[in-house]
């Protein structure tokens, strides 16, 4: 049996997978097992913060992994220390719980929101509000946040205490956030739901009532985060600070590390024996973290913006592109034409694109550099215009 053979009688079909075998890479091009090279404007998804094998980060990684690869939650290490210390002072934000992924950094997140009204409130007030359209990932709680009634099928019964509102609607935000209410979640850039930027008015509008209130705001950075949208997190474009902060996917620039951050107000919740994770904040996760966190520094975030206006230049205007969203470099491209033909003509070109919804999605590594920019940009256009 070949790779494809194998992986399609082994291995679940939860992807419908694109046929391609990738086998290593190096900046932003990766290769398949024919030798072929592509342009990578994926990063995975948005998880290879600085491209392949960016040689200052495998070296931070490999210190650490012959130094110590793991050890238990029980003691103390130095890279998860100072990870948390570099998100603390970045942020203005206070304190850090380490998980693996963005669906488990949500979880905390639901968790600490509830027990937070609880603590102060008792019972009775723990629904959370979530917009529509929104993904917050793959767990049963964390698809009862997710507000697309397409994934609530099949994994019934799912978790209570969610209600869900459109993106932009005040009326029914204020409705929903009542006496029962803990916390409204938020992606300030819906992801997976088409690359959709939340409306500035609507969202100051929520962390204003929400203050008034005593509701928390949590915000899923989980996409946005680590400087994928020319801020080091996507709340700073809108100017508050969220009550918890979720990351995961580029912030230890591809390995697996997910982040629950906690301001003053929420960073007593979770005691001792309220919550804990096996592999959370793994050292060689983290000192992946701090060489991410150590090297988004302002001139590369300028950049970040930069090449996200080059890429708007690039596609917006041409005949076929109806719309270009998002902001930095995660970026939203909805075409007239048929969108998984021009993935695949785009492949064929070498360059690899993702999908969210009805838009093709760009996540290129962040220190992507201009020419090879310029030259994706070109073969995209070449493949629009036909
Ligand atoms: C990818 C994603 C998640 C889920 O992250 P996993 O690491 O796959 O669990 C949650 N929220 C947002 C906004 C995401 O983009």
């Amino acid at each position: 049996m070949n790779i494809k053979e194998k992986d399609q009688q082994y291995i679940a079909h939860t992807y419908g997978r694109v046929p391609l075998t990738l086998t290593g890479g190096h900046g932003s091009y990766v290769t398949d097992d024919t030798g072929k090279e592509y342009i990578d404007l994926g990063s995975g998804i948005a998880v290879n913060t600085f491209g392949v094998g960016d040689p200052g980060w495998v070296q931070a990684v490999t210190a650490q992994l012959s130094r110590l690869q793991h050890t238990s939650n029980y003691y103390y290490t130095e890279p998860m220390a100072r990870l948390a210390e570099l998100l603390c002072e970045r942020t203005g934000m206070s304190r850090v719980f380490f998980s693996n992924s963005g669906a488990e950094a949500n979880e905390c997140a639901i968790k600490a929101a509830r027990k937070y009204s609880f603590d102060r409130y008792g019972e009775g007030r723990k629904k959370i509000v979530t917009l529509k359209n929104s993904f917050h990932g793959r767990t049963v709680t964390a698809l009862s946040a997710t507000g697309q009634d397409s994934l609530h099928t099949y994994f019934a019964p799912f978790t209570e205490g969610f209600s869900y509102v459109e993106a932009g609607d005040r009326e029914a935000l204020a409705a929903e956030m009542n006496e029962e209410c803990c916390a409204v979640m938020m992606e300030l850039i819906q992801g997976e739901g088409g690359v959709n930027v939340l409306d500035a008015d609507f969202v100051r509008y929520a962390v204003e009532l929400a203050r008034e209130k005593d509701i928390l705001i949590l915000v899923d950075e989980v996409q946005t985060g680590n400087g994928r949208t020319g801020r080091l997190y996507a709340f700073m474009h809108y100017g508050f600070q969220p009550d918890i902060f979720t990351t995961a996917k580029g912030l230890a620039g591809g390995l697996p590390l997910g982040a629950t951050v906690f301001n003053e107000k929420t960073k007593e919740v979770l005691t001792p024996g309220t919550h804990g994770s096996t592999f959370g904040g793994n050292p060689v996760c983290a000192a992946g973290g701090v060489y991410v966190l150590e090297h988004l520094d302002d001139t590369l975030l300028q950049e970040v913006r930069e090449k996200g206006a080059y890429i708007r230049e690039s596609l917006s205007g041409l005949p076929g592109v109806l719309e270009v969203t998002g902001m930095g470099l995660m970026v939203g491209v909805r075409l007239a034409g048929d969108l998984a033909r021009t993935v695949e003509a785009c492949r064929e070109k070498g360059v690899l694109v993702l999908t969210a919804h009805d838009k093709l999605r760009l996540l290129p590594p962040l220190n992507i550099s201009f020419p090879v920019l310029a030259d994706a940009m070109a073969r995209i256009r070449e493949v629009i215009e036909g």
